[in-house]
């Protein structure tokens, strides 16, 4: 078993880097606030006897070794990275885990065959520079120059801050690990939603990751005048979008899997006596199952083009991302609820609706994820909260995963 309060006080600790006055943490990639939390778990890391080590994309990363040097290593991590005045577990639970269940191995004297690294990657959350995941693509080798010129809210690049903090934009493919060398990678998170309070759990196995799909519906019917068009005379975008927007949740709704969600709106041109002759919206759509969620989307344009149709508006739609969901490694499930049952933990499967750096990594390794319960299921937040006993039961289940994956087979 894991040392809890260990973990606990780890955790607690780290939270107070990047502290605002409103409670929450804002440490954003390769922010000085960022950087001194990465020095805080660089000595966690040492603490537990690991080697520690940064790639040429600023992943900080602890390795334990196995009994044979060369074999595949098992991965397991998160970020430090936080959103604008984010939560204290969103990332650092998987990070420190990782690092406690390593401790805990050096200190059980535990030999196992294949050596496992812990990683923090950097920049998962994207807050900084609208664009993340960054260290989980460095090592998936996906990750190309271009994307580093992505800028923040000041105009400095990816390029820029990385040789800001001393790395090498044109060394990223350094990071990139070969084919065969990495035997699986595995998470724990949490929630993030409410499944595991609503089932009166502390942790679940996730069974993949949805991708969003994003959406932008154009309509363009004709503005009026508010008093002196009769109701059989308009071409209201708006009434037409609102049609749509109903049917996006009856279609999302019929699977049982799937969520959408129209996020923003804007209406032209926008006048209280006016009818509205343009409306733009998005819709976000999620499905861990990409056949259900392109039939949904299909379901969808259709009836809004037929829903147009009929109310004589003009309908155009732009696909805005399109990322494939990551389904997890069946093997790495089987062994986590394996891990559960262990421990008296009932074995719950639900799906992530959130993206994560496992998306990133499946077509390098088998990729895994472990859940526990947030409170009211809030995160991105300062409110985002945990149990410590939650946080260890988590970690115990990602312990006795990451054992059976490090074992020699
Ligand atoms: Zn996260």
């Amino acid at each position: 078993m894991i040392n809890q309060d260990r973990l606990w006080n780890r955790l607690m600790e780290l939270g107070s880097i990047g502290k605002q006055a409103s409670g929450g943490i804002t440490r954003l990639s390769f922010s000085e606030e960022e950087r001194a939390a990465k020095r805080k778990v660089a000595s966690y890391m040492e603490e537990a006897g690991l080697t520690v080590y940064e790639d040429a994309v600023g992943n900080l990363i602890g390795r334990r070794e196995g009994r044979n040097q060369d074999a595949p290593v098992v991965l397991v991590g998160s970020h430090v990275d936080s959103v604008y005045n984010g939560g204290n577990f969103d990332g650092p639970l998987g990070v420190l885990s990782g690092i406690e269940i390593l401790h805990t191995m050096n200190e059980q004297e535990i030999v196992t065959e294949h050596p496992i690294e812990v990683v923090a990657f950097t920049d998962e959350e994207g807050a900084r520079f609208s664009f993340g995941m960054i260290g989980s693509r460095g090592i998936a080798g996906t990750l190309v120059r271009d994307q580093l010129q992505n800028k923040d809210q000041q105009g400095i690049t990816i390029a820029e801050a990385m040789s800001e903090a001393g790395y090498d934009p044109s060394a990223i493919g350094q990071a990139a690990r070969p084919k065969g060398t990495v035997k699986a990678y595995v998470e724990l998170h949490i929630e993030q939603g409410k499944i595991l309070e609503k089932r009166n759990a502390s942790v679940g196995v996730v069974t993949g990751i949805a991708g969003p799909l994003w959406l932008k519906f154009v309509i363009k019917g004709e503005a009026g005048h508010a008093g002196t068009t009769p109701m059989n005379d308009r071409n209201d975008a708006l009434v037409a979008a609102a049609g749509i927007i109903q049917l996006i949740e009856e279609e999302a709704a019929k699977t049982g899997s799937t969520v959408g969600t129209v996020g923003q709106l804007q209406l032209y041109p926008g006048g209280i006596n006016i009818i509205p002759g343009k409306v733009e919206f998005t819709l976000d759509l999620r499905d861990i199952d990409e056949a259900v969620r392109d039939k949904v989307e299909q379901r969808i344009v259709t009836g809004a083009e037929r829903l147009c149709e009929q109310r004589s508006v003009r309908l155009k739609t732009e696909v805005l991302q399109r990322v494939a969901p990551a389904p997890c490694s069946s093997v790495i499930q089987e062994k986590a609820k394996e891990a559960c049952v262990k421990l008296g933990l009932e074995p719950i499967s639900l799906p992530s609706g959130a993206g994560h750096d496992g998306m990133q990594l499946t077509e390098l390794c088998p990729m895994g994820m472990l859940f526990i319960r947030s409170k009211d299921g809030i995160s991105h937040n300062p409110a985002e909260w945990s149990s410590k006993e939650d946080c260890a039961d988590g970690a115990n289940v990602l312990y006795d995963t990451v054992l059976q994956l490090a074992t020699k087979e």
